[in-house]
């Protein structure tokens, strides 16, 4: 299985993470990445960008030597509501919308809870990809949450990051990716790189989705013009490369 995007990648906008956006493109390109989404977090998180970060990005260009570069954000759920930290014009000019639950942004509570707040942000037609699901400390109805997505048309990220965390994470991530196969939702697999060296490195996720025999049909961004066509039923909105 050969995953030519990643549309889960971090720049030092944040200083948690090491790598600036043309290291992140150069190390992609000579993995044979076509497309990559830069996502940086949010402005509630710690360490997260300012806004004029996500205003601003829509000025860089769309083709970077030869790599298609989407101009997005990864934005923190601020709870069972579903609320997130980026409004307005700022979602308005962003390619791509990743929603995720981080501890530092979230009061956790339970699972019901959880699985609540991952119902209602599904609410906004701005979220493409539930970031991360799979971590260990975050359980929910998998049911409900991968049923409502396929019915918004919204996909499911199946996060390499998480795979290398523990055991846990890896029979959640794997319980998700058979739930998204039972009901036929959409998902991508995404690195979540905060070093360059890890952009478009896939190993744990293609293993895991061959052990189920995942249906490639169901994985939206395993190269470039199939993930944008999606991208562009789903935001009924043409992208210029
Ligand atoms: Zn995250
Ligand atoms: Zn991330």
């Amino acid at each position: 299985m050969k995953i030519l995007t990643d549309l889960h990648t971090h720049t030092m906008v944040s200083h948690h993470v090491f790598s600036t956006l043309m290291e992140n493109i150069e190390f992609g390109k000579a993995q044979g990445i076509e497309l990559i989404a830069m996502t940086d977090h949010a402005p509630a998180i710690p360490d997260g960008a300012h806004e004029w970060h996500f205003l601003n990005s829509r000025n860089l260009p769309s083709v970077v030597n030869g790599v298609k570069l989407l101009k997005g954000a990864e934005v923190n759920i601020l709870g069972k509501s579903g609320e997130i930290d980026l409004k307005g014009f700022a979602l308005e000019c962003l390619d791509l919308i990743i929603a995720s639950i981080h501890n530092p942004t979230y009061a956790d509570r339970d699972a019901e809870d959880h699985t609540e707040t991952w119902l209602n942000v599904m609410e906004n037609p701005f979220v493409d990809i539930l970031g991360h699901p799979g971590r260990d400390n975050y359980y929910f109805d998998i049911e409900a949450v991968t049923k409502k997505a396929k019915e918004k048309n919204i996909c499911i990220e199946l996060n390499e990051h998480t795979l290398v965390k523990s055991q846990k994470s890896d029979d959640f991530c794997r319980e998700i990716a058979l739930a998204c196969k039972r009901n036929g939702t959409k998902v991508v697999i995404n690195s979540d790189a905060h070093f360059c060296t890890e952009v478009g490195v896939y190993e744990k996720v293609p293993k895991m989705l061959e052990e189920i025999d995942f249906p490639e049909e169901l994985i939206m961004n395993t190269n470039a013009s199939r993930f944008i066509k999606y991208l562009e039923e789903k935001r009924n909105k043409k992208y210029n490369f």
